[in-house]
């Protein structure tokens, strides 16, 4: 133990609020103690954790209310958004049996990865200068060989979101399946709406949508490894499944077998003590925090890439990777965007007022010292 403790203290902590610039956050309290609770228990072998298996249920039923899926709705839970975005592709593909997935250009990496794995081509959708999908371009890639499209609903960078209702017209019209990446803004952009935010719809609620991409890793704040794949008909799901001879359940959706049933209980447990209203107030926390950010970054004569849409913030900056080992140095942690030429700075819940009044006075030396400003 006290070798790992000394390992562990060389790793930053959520918990000294320094962390600006990661899409995970401090495990809520409920969810470190029920993920202790279900440790051993294995999703991949649900007939030996029935009621393990009744919780994963159950949570795909609070995210299906929570993004107004039809009663057809169902999910696979997996690792993260990367999974996720693998099990939409490879879905698509089999269901179309097409191989081109068309993505704006800055969708996750993740695709590259899945294309590289599964064998399909990426077309790539220029940017608006708002830095969105440039919508008037995707109907002329549309081919015969598309099996997807892809709409970002809270980008990884700067958590913009794509025109998902006009995706979904063109998805509707061309008889495309539509898959939205919200494993980010998820767990956001329903709250934004409801605090009164102009955002535009990106759900189920949408016809055109073909499945939806969520995290609970991320701004659902429960633990690491956890996403959900949700697809507007469960029957889709039969076409990535596979038998499975030795097990007594009979098959199984998606990519992994064995997997925890820890952060599917901890996520639940968090589903249950936040409830909607509950992450509707961390999304207005969040959303505070930002704008007051927002307010002290441009008070020190910096410019931010794009108003902000939800709790992410682009700086822009002449020399994101000087300013982002000046501030470490600092045992403050931002990314670098070069191709932004900008550092990232995500308002998670375990980021206060009290950590952006610390961290202006550093990052005000941090550029002085690096010729920003
Ligand atoms: N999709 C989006 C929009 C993301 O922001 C991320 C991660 O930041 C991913 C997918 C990948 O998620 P994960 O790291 O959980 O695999």
């Amino acid at each position: 133990m006290k070798e790992l403790q000394k390992y562990r203290e060389k790793d930053f902590s959520f918990s000294n609020g320094r962390i600006l610039g990661s899409m995970c956050t401090q495990p809520h309290p409920i969810a470190k103690k029920t993920y202790i609770e279900f440790l051993e228990t294995n999703l991949g072998d649900p007939d030996l954790f029935p009621g393990s298996k009744e919780i994963e249920l159950k949570y795909i039923d609070f995210l299906l209310k929570m993004i107004n899926a039809p009663g057809t709705a169902s999910g696979i839970i997996g690792s993260g958004g990367t999974e996720n975005n693998l099990n939409a592709v490879w879905l698509s593909k089999k269901i179309s049996g097409k191989k081109e997935i068309i993505i704006p250009a800055n969708a996750h990496f993740s695709f590259e990865k899945i294309a590289s794995l599964m064998d399909v081509k990426l077309v790539e959708i220029p940017l608006t200068k708002n830095y969105f999908m440039d919508i008037t371009r995707v109907k002329k890639k549309i081919t015969k060989n598309t099996a997807c499209i892809v709409g970002i609903a809270g980008s990884t960078e700067l958590g913009t979101i794509d025109p998902i209702p006009e995706l979904s017209d063109i998805c509707i019209d061309e008889h495309v399946f539509l898959h939205v990446d919200a494993a980010f803004g998820g767990f956001v952009i329903p709250f934004l709406k409801q605090l009164g935010y102009t955002v535009k719809d990106f759900d189920f609620i949408l016809p055109g949508v073909s499945s939806i991409s969520i995290d609970a890793h991320k701004m659902g704040c429960s633990a690491i490894p956890l996403g959900v794949l949700l697809v507007r008909d469960k029957r889709w799901l039969d076409k990535i499944s596979v038998n499975t001879p030795y097990l007594n359940s009979s098959n199984q959706a998606g990519l992994l077998a064995t997997r925890s049933g820890g952060p599917i209980a901890a996520a639940y447990a968090v589903s249950r003590h936040l409830g909607f209203e509950g992450y509707k107030k961390l999304v207005k926390k969040c959303m505070n925090v930002t704008e007051y950010a927002k307010m002290k970054i441009e008070e020190i004569g910096l410019k931010l890439v794009v108003k902000p849409t939800m709790n992410i913030l682009g700086v822009k900056v002449k020399n994101p990777e000087r300013l982002v080992k000046c501030l470490t140095e600092q045992g403050w942690k931002v990314n670098r965007m070069d191709r932004l030429s900008a550092v990232r700075i995500v308002v998670m819940p375990h980021v206060t007022k009290k950590t952006i009044d610390l961290f202006i006075p550093d990052l005000k030396k941090a550029c002085k010292t690096t010729g920003e400003i």
